[in-house]
Formats: C-alpha cells, sequence, structure tokens
C-alpha cells in the first residue's frame, strides 16, 4: 500500500503529495488525515506529515521510495472533512496546504481539558441588591456591572469576568475574601442533549410575528444559506438562541461567529444564560493552551456551541448543525494572513460537508450577499421594528458644514453639535465623537512643508513605533526616528496623523475642565490598550471618548446618549467601488451606538454632502433605500454584483519601461476586446512603489463572468507576445 502525505512545513517547494510505502505493520490501522513520521530530505531526517490519500498502486518505481516511519500515537489524526477544507481552502486562497492545515487544525497536541472556572455569588438576592445599591453609590463601576452580572446570573465563568467584563483581579480578591464570592470548577452538565430545556436556564421571551417567521423560514428553507436582516435592537440574537435551542435539541452543534470587537460580556452571557456550560467562547486573550482545551470539548461532544471571531469556524464539531455569521459584512472576516481566506464564504463550504445551515446576520448586509438573497440563491428574512416594544431608534440630525462656514464658524463642531454637547455633559451623560478615518495613523509629517516621511522603497509613509523607530508595514524598512524633515531640514516634525489628537484638544479648549480619552492606533497599540480605555470609559473616568472606528463597533456604553459624526464623508472619498457601502455601513453603526435601552439617544451627522445616497440614507437607518440607489451605480458601472471586473497589473523597476508596456498593452487589445467589455485606465497603483517596484494598473469589466474571461485570454496573448518576463511582472488580480 502507499499513502501521499503532505510535509508539514510551510514552504512552497515541498507543497505537494509526496508518496510513501506503507509498512505492512501499519496498512490496518492507517487512515487519511493520520499524523505520521517520515523520513525527509538528504539527512533522512524525520518529519511530521500527514497522510492524504491512500491507494494500492503507485506510479512510482517501488526502489525509490521510502517507507513511512511511524503513527505518531499522540497526535491528533485531521478528519477527513478538515482534511478537504484545507485543500479547498489553498486552492481558493492560496499559500500552502500546511499553512491551511495549521488554521484548520490548530490542535496538534493532546490535552486533557480541564474543567471551567466559575465565579459564584454565595448570598442571597436581598443581599446582592443591597450591595448593589451601595456601589451605585460610591460609584465604583467594577462593583456596579460585576454585581448587575449576577443579577442575571448567579454564576459567570471566571475567563469572561476577567477578560469581557474588565473586572480587576483586586475587585474579585476583595470580594471572595470577605466571602460573598466563591470560586468552583466543574464539569459540564450537558444538560440540553434531551428535549427539554434544563431546570435554571433562562427562557427567551416570545418571539414576534417576523422573528417567528424567520426561526421557521430559515429551519424550514431548503436553500442551505440564509440572510437575516434587522436594524440593531431588531431581536437577531433572540433569533439565533432560538435557532440554536432547535439545532441542539437534533442532537447537532453550532458555531457563532461574532467580530472580536463585538463579543461583549453582555452578548456572551446571553448564550450561556440560556445554554449554561455548553457554550464556550474562544478569542484572541484565551491562550493556546485553553482554546485547544476548548476545542477538544467540542470534539468529545461536550461543548455543543462555541462563540468566537473568525477562527471559531475551525471548532472541530463532529455533528455540526449550523453556523451563525453575526454582522457578517464586517472585514474583520477576512484574514489577513496567509491563506487570506474570507470566514462567510468558508463557512459554506464547511457547512455543505454536514449539510448544515448558515445564517448570515447584519443590520447593512453586504450589498452582493443582498443581491444573491434577491435572486433566490440566499433565503432572506428581514425584522422591521426593534424587538421591545416602545424601544426607539436614536434620533438623527444632519448638519450641512457648508452651512456652517458660511456662518463663519472654522472650527471642527457644528453649533449644534457644540449645544449638544454642552447638554449632555450638564446632565452628565457622556459623549461619543467618531472621526470617520483610516490609514495614515501613526505616521509622521513636517508642519513646514507638509511632506510625511515616506519609505524609500515603497510610496506609503513609514509608522512610527514605541521604540522611537519608524517602520513600512509594507516592506518592513525601519529607520530610527528623524529630528529633521527629510524633504526641507525643518525640525517641525511631528507625529500627527490621526486627527483624533486635534478632535482632543478642540474639544478640551471648548469645554475646559471635560476629561477625554482616544481611542485609535496610537492610543490601543499597548498589549492591553483597547481593554485599558474601554475600562476607564465604562467606569466613567472620562466624559468624551473620541476614536476611530473602533469607537462605533461593539461597545455598549449604557451611559452614552449622544453620538457626534464628526465628517461623515471622509470614508466616501476612498478610491474603491464599495466606498458608498462603507460609508453606509459605518454611519448606521455608529448610530446605532447612541441611547441604548430605555434611554433615548441622539446622534449628530455632520456632512459636506447631505445630499449623497449613503448619508441621506443612514440618517434615516434606511438600508433598502441604499441598496437600490446603490445598484443604479453598480450596473450603470458594472461593478459587482452587477458586474465583473478584474485588473491587470504591470510592474516593474523602471517607471518609464512600466509605462510603456501596460500603455502598449491597452493599445493593442482595444481593437481585440469583446462587445461590452469596458476598460478603465491605466493608472498608478493606489501604492505605486512597493519594493521599489513601480505599479501600473488597467482595470477591465464586464456584464457577465463569461465575456470578461474573453476579455482576460485577449490580454494573456497580448502579454506573452509584449512582455519581456524578465523586466515586467503582467499579473492579473480579481477585486
Ligand atoms: P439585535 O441582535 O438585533 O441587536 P437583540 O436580540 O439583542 O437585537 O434584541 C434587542 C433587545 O430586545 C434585547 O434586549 C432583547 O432581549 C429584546 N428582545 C428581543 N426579542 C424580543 C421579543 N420577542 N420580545 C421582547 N423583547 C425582545
Ligand atoms: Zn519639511
Ligand atoms: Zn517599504
Amino acid at each position: 500500500m502507499y499513502a501521499g502525505v503532505v510535509i508539514d512545513i510551510p514552504h512552497k517547494n515541498v507543497d505537494r503529495l509526496f508518496t510513501y510505502r506503507v509498512p505492512q505493520a501499519l496498512e490496518k490501522s492507517l487512515k487519511a488525515g493520520d499524523s505520521v513520521l517520515v523520513p525527509f530530505g538528504k539527512g533522512n531526517k524525520l518529519r511530521n506529515a500527514y497522510v492524504v490519500s491512500l491507494s494500492e498502486k503507485t506510479g512510482y518505481p517501488e526502489e525509490g521510495l521510502k517507507e513511512i516511519d511511524s503513527i505518531k500515537e499522540k497526535d491528533y489524526s485531521i478528519e477527513e472533512r478538515m482534511l478537504r477544507l484545507a485543500i479547498w481552502m489553498r486552492d481558493r486562497y492560496g499559500g500552502t496546504l500546511d499553512q491551511a492545515l495549521r488554521l484548520t487544525v490548530p490542535t496538534r497536541t493532546e490535552v486533557t481539558p480541564r474543567d471551567e472556572r466559575f465565579y459564584v455569588f454565595t448570598k442571597d438576592r436581598e443581599e446582592l441588591e443591597t450591595m448593589l445599591a451601595v456601589a451605585e453609590k460610591k460609584k465604583h463601576y467594577a462593583r456596579i456591572r460585576l454585581f448587575t452580572a449576577f443579577l442575571d446570573n448567579n454564576e459567570l465563568p471566571a475567563g469572561l469576568v476577567s477578560d469581557r467584563l474588565n473586572i480587576g483581579s483586586s475587585t474579585l480578591k476583595s470580594l471572595i475574601g470577605s466571602g460573598h464570592v466563591r470560586v468552583i470548577s466543574k464539569k459540564n452538565r450537558n444538560s440540553l442533549a434531551g428535549p427539554a430545556l434544563a431546570d435554571g436556564l433562562a427562557k427567551g421571551p416570545e418571539l414576534n410575528e417576523e422573528q417567528a417567521n424567520a426561526v421557521r423560514g430559515i429551519l424550514g428553507a431548503d436553500r442551505p444559506v440564509s440572510i437575516l436582516h434587522g436594524i440593531t435592537g431588531s431581536g437577531k440574537t433572540e433569533v439565533y438562541l432560538r435557532l440554536i435551542e432547535e439545532v441542539l435539541r437534533e442532537g447537532k452543534e453550532v458555531i457563532v461567529l461574532i467580530p472580536e470587537i463585538a463579543l461583549t460580556f453582555q452578548t456572551v452571557m446571553r448564550f450561556y444564560a440560556r445554554f449554561g456550560d455548553l457554550v464556550s467562547v474562544v478569542h484572541s486573550r484565551v491562550s493556546k493552551g485553553e482554546k485547544c482545551e476548548r476545542f477538544e470539548l467540542a470534539k468529545n461532544g461536550e461543548v455543543r456551541v462555541m462563540i468566537g471571531p473568525r477562527s471559531a469556524l475551525f471548532t472541530p464539531f463532529q455533528k455540526l448543525g449550523m453556523i451563525i455569521i453575526d454582522e457578517f459584512h464586517e472585514s474583520s472576516y477576512i484574514s489577513e494572513q496567509t491563506p487570506r481566506y474570507h470566514a462567510v464564504e468558508t463557512a459554506i463550504r464547511r457547512a455543505a460537508d454536514f449539510d448544515a445551515k448558515v445564517v448570515l446576520g447584519s443590520a447593512t448586509p453586504d450589498v452582493s450577499c443582498y443581491y444573491q438573497a434577491m435572486n433566490g440563491e440566499f433565503g432572506l428574512f428581514e425584522l422591521h421594528e426593534r424587538a421591545v416594544p416602545g424601544s426607539e431608534l436614536p434620533k438623527v440630525t444632519v448638519v450641512d458644514l457648508r452651512e456652517e462656514l458660511k456662518k463663519g464658524n472654522r472650527t471642527i463642531f457644528s453649533e449644534v453639535l457644540q449645544e449638544k454637547i454642552r447638554e449632555r455633559l450638564k446632565k452628565n451623560e457622556q459623549v461619543m465623537l467618531f472621526l470617520n478615518r483610516r490609514g495614515y495613523a501613526g505616521s509622521v509629517s513636517c508642519r513646514s512643508c507638509g511632506k510625511p516621511v515616506e519609505c524609500p522603497h515603497c510610496s506609503v509613509s513609514l509608522h512610527y513605533h514605541n521604540n522611537h523607530r519608524l517602520k513600512c508595514h509594507i516592506c518592513g524598512y525601519e529607520m530610527p526616528m528623524v529630528d529633521a524633515c527629510p524633504t526641507c531640514g525643518s525640525s517641525l516634525i511631528g507625529r500627527f496623523g490621526t486627527g483624533t489628537q486635534k478632535v482632543e484638544e478642540a474639544v478640551q479648549e471648548l469645554f475646559p475642565g471635560v476629561r477625554t480619552l482616544r481611542m485609535d492606533a496610537d492610543t490601543t497599540s499597548g498589549k492591553n490598550g483597547h481593554q485599558e480605555i474601554i475600562e476607564k470609559f465604562m467606569n466613567h473616568d472620562a466624559d468624551v471618548l473620541i476614536g476611530t472606528q473602533m469607537i462605533v463597533k461593539g461597545h455598549d456604553f449604557k451611559n452614552v446618549t449622544l453620538m457626534g459624526i464628526l465628517a461623515a464623508d471622509l470614508s466616501l472619498n476612498v478610491p474603491d467601488y464599495r466606498a458608498s457601502e462603507r460609508t453606509f455601513q459605518l454611519l448606521t453603526q455608529a448610530e446605532g451606538r447612541a441611547g441604548r435601552a430605555g434611554i433615548a439617544g441622539e446622534c449628530i451627522v455632520q456632512t459636506y454632502v447631505p445630499e449623497h445616497y449613503a448619508v441621506r440614507t443612514a440618517a434615516e437607518q434606511d438600508f433598502k433605500a441604499f441598496y437600490e440607489e446603490e445598484m443604479v451605480f453598480r450596473k450603470q458601472l458594472m461593478y459587482p454584483p452587477a458586474g465583473f471586473f478584474m485588473m491587470l497589473m504591470v510592474s516593474g523597476a523602471d517607471r518609464t519601461g512600466v509605462h510603456g508596456t501596460i500603455g502598449a498593452i491597452t493599445e493593442e487589445a482595444l481593437p481585440r476586446l469583446p462587445a461590452g467589455v469596458r476598460i478603465l485606465g491605466p493608472t498608478d497603483a493606489d501604492i505605486y512603489r512597493v519594493k521599489d517596484m513601480y505599479r501600473e494598473m488597467l482595470y477591465f469589466k464586464a456584464g457577465d463572468e463569461e465575456t470578461l474571461l474573453r476579455a482576460k485570454r485577449v490580454f494573456e496573448e497580448i502579454t506573452e507576445t509584449v512582455s519581456d518576463g524578465k523586466r515586467y511582472y503582467i499579473s492579473f488580480e480579481e477585486p
């Protein structure tokens, strides 16, 4: 017998199957997916490898083949389904099979799962309420959070309390010392296997009609993928909980993906309250060992609902029944590391192997997915109302900044916003100010000539790092922080980058004595920077939180009643066909941050283009209206999902040569392209120089995929004759 194996080294040269002889002793026991040791390379060093296929025959001469050394008994075998998923990911996203396997099989050493630790409140409810009242009086915010959580649930998972509730160890120590809190470890009670919910677990509210429809529809649909579209607070999470209940009843398991930043204590506790310790969570602050333990529990079927960001998708459930992806439009679902997989696509692939359902939830669905739903490829369920009767959407006011200028107001804040901030501060409520801008954070520029300090090899600004060095995020080039401007020699050099700093200064000037916090790439660069800022703001150690997109995602701050969006259009001016979509998503999300349960919130949107449909429809919180206008634009310009496009990139060390080459290709292609193809460019790439290579692009678009591929073939034929492979690189890229 012969085995095809992959060698466990992430290198392109070994990214193929190697054939080994299977020793007789192993013939019976060896399976695809087994982890084995094989002699490899000149020195026949023993290497880890995975068996991918087994066969009786081989095309190789017998004597040239080496033999598998042994099965690594302590190690896991990869399940065949995971192996197939890894192969699919490698084919779809590039990288090596080994890299894909590292993702899909992160557990490679055997672990004995430990019991989970819980904090238990030991006294009765009356005492808890008294203690909560005292904490409120003394403004002990950490205690207020902890006691409020105990009101809902007498036992709280220890990991969540420190990580997600942001409760420091001193608070807990003193409560444990005084006997109010006890730590217990316990085994899983695995209570939901039967038809009935276990005692002591919360039951949800009765679903409203739209919610009930969604649950019924998703479970009954013959389409495996459904979109659940509902405004913030419309009860999507409640729908997820009900779906999970049904899937668990069938004896199956569920993965729930939630963007890391939205994975708050309150959210996770809702799942715990409903399903007890059948639920487990993984996220970036869970150690590798713990993650292995939790995955192992999932594999054994002790944990049956796994919640986490992107990587929870690879939880090794054996009877997967459903994958739920909340806020599925979020860019954090696309991996930044090789393989650069898209969690939504990968989830659909993984679910197909189990005949499982996929539920994609969002208040602002991805336009392309929504289009697929409209075409009947995905199920579509919509929730139009807030679930809590009487709860209202925040009141949104759009302010035209051009009018402010006419009035002579040159500050960052419109008169209305200033007034509203003052009002809220007086009432001791909190305010968030959102600067809709990304990029440039951490860059260094000259106040005299205005030039940023750029990488000598790439057309991007260097980033300042805390060790007083400047670094290129593209090629890794590093140099010490400069004390004079490399362009004009001025010593007025500094880090401004974010703009949030300027906003902070302006707030302090306008409202003397105001306590501000800033959340951006600068202030969160430390290990716990992000957490610390959230904790401080939760503890009301600041009145105003200023930040970039980080502040509009995730955390609900109960006391925030005003959200100011300072410049709504900044994200519109980005050269990307999805700029309006991103803007709509960000604005809608930001608006949803103001005013939570009970307190009415308000949002001020400042903009230079109040008439732009993305701004207008976001202010009305009307996704449908946005979608319709956006599709008109996409159809007109043949952008996805209404059309298809591709980029042809020419790069080389000689800028004139690159320009000439792409020009020649374009000229030759034009008369030969199929009818209906449109081209854009050639033009410099966004980042026109990378590692000393200049880059120009040509976009070509078509209304259907067939035509686009025909156009691609025309370009391929031409580039073969035009290109001098040694000097210019020509590549095709999909958006
Ligand atoms: P979303 O996930 O869409 O933001 P949630 O599921 O968090 O919405 O629901 C928002 C609030 O409404 C929560 O406090 C939830 O408990 C409550 N809620 C959800 N569904 C119902 C319902 N059918 N009846 C009463 N309250 C509900
Ligand atoms: Zn200068
Ligand atoms: Zn560089």
